[in-house]
Formats: C-alpha cells, structure tokens, sequence
C-alpha cells in the first residue's frame, strides 16, 4: 500500500482504494505544516518524494478510532479515488486523539494537529465510505460536482471497467 501510495503522489491510502476491505490505512506524517515553496521539477522516486515531502514518520494504522476533536482547519483536499480534483478550504478538526492498532496488532495512541490531523481523518472517512466530497456543505458539493460532472462520469466508467476486468479475472472457466 505504501508503494501505490507513493506512486500516485498520495500522503494517504485507505484499504477500500485498493479493494482491501479492511479497516486499514497508510498515512504520512510530514513537515508539510512548514514546507516552503519549491521551484525544482517535482519528484520521481519515493527517496526523493520522502525528503521533498518532508517525511517525518511513515504509520500502518488498523482499526482506527478517532476521540478528543478539537478545533477546526481549513485547508485544500485532494483524493486518489478522485484523481486530479481538487476542493479549496475543505472543513476538519484542527486536532485529535488517535487510538489505533500496529501491523503486529498492538495498541496504539497518538495525538496531533495540523496537517496529520486531515490525512488521518481523511483516510478513516474512506473507512466509512465517505469521501472528503461528502465533507463539503451541499451548496460546494453541488457546484463542485456541477463543474466537474464530466470528469466524474469519465472516472466511474473506468472504475466500473476495472471491477468488471477484476470480475472476470476472478470467475472459473465455464464448463460446457
Ligand atoms: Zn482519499
């Protein structure tokens, strides 16, 4: 899941992306609250998007459950489900508490704020089947769907593409 991640430029990946439907999400911890502008080309492998991004922590986090919300923060929000869109001042919880379990199954707590803050309840919405879209008032949603009607179809014929290629793939020969 890092990989495809990486990959596809996300600081975040949430089990049902990638047809995992477990309660599981990678997710970066970067500098990013303090990053500066860069005029360099953008990175190609995951060394150098590590430095660029800033990374500071790489988490596996399984059955996450989110408490102690405090604040709010807006900030732009993009998605790899939804790739190339993107929503200005998308509406979150500035801080939180996070208790999760690690690969090995151990318990976990972790506070933060700030960007963290949105990646982790960004991926534990996928979690739910919630989209950051469903986070925008109705009036956003309309329009932003509105806009972008187009390129929403286009992305639903292709997945629609894909778990048929994936239904096929999976179905034993026909006996005849
Ligand atoms: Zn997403």
């Amino acid at each position: 899941m890092l990989e495809t991640m990486y990959e596809h430029n996300g600081v975040g990946l949430a089990g049902p992306q990638v047809g995992i439907a477990k309660r599981i999400f990678v997710a970066l911890e970067t500098k990013k609250d303090e990053a500066p502008a860069d005029d360099r080309p953008p990175p190609v492998t995951t060394e150098e998007k590590r430095e660029r991004w800033g990374v500071i922590n790489e988490h596996v986090i399984i059955n996450p459950i989110i408490s102690n919300i405090e604040g709010q923060a807006y900030d732009i929000e993009g998605c790899l489900s939804i790739p190339g869109l993107y929503v200005e001042d998308v509406e979150r919880h500035f801080s939180l508490t996070l208790a999760y379990q690690d690969t090995k199954g151990a318990k976990k707590t972790l506070k933060t704020k700030g960007h963290f803050a949105r990646v982790i309840q960004h991926e534990t919405d996928h979690l739910d089947g919630v989209l950051f879209l469903d986070r925008l008032n109705p009036e956003d949603k309309r329009l932003f769907m509105n806009e972008h009607r187009k390129d929403l179809a286009e992305m639903q014929r292709e997945a629609k593409a894909f778990l048929k290629d994936l239904q096929n793939q999976i179905q034993p020969p026909k006996i005849s």
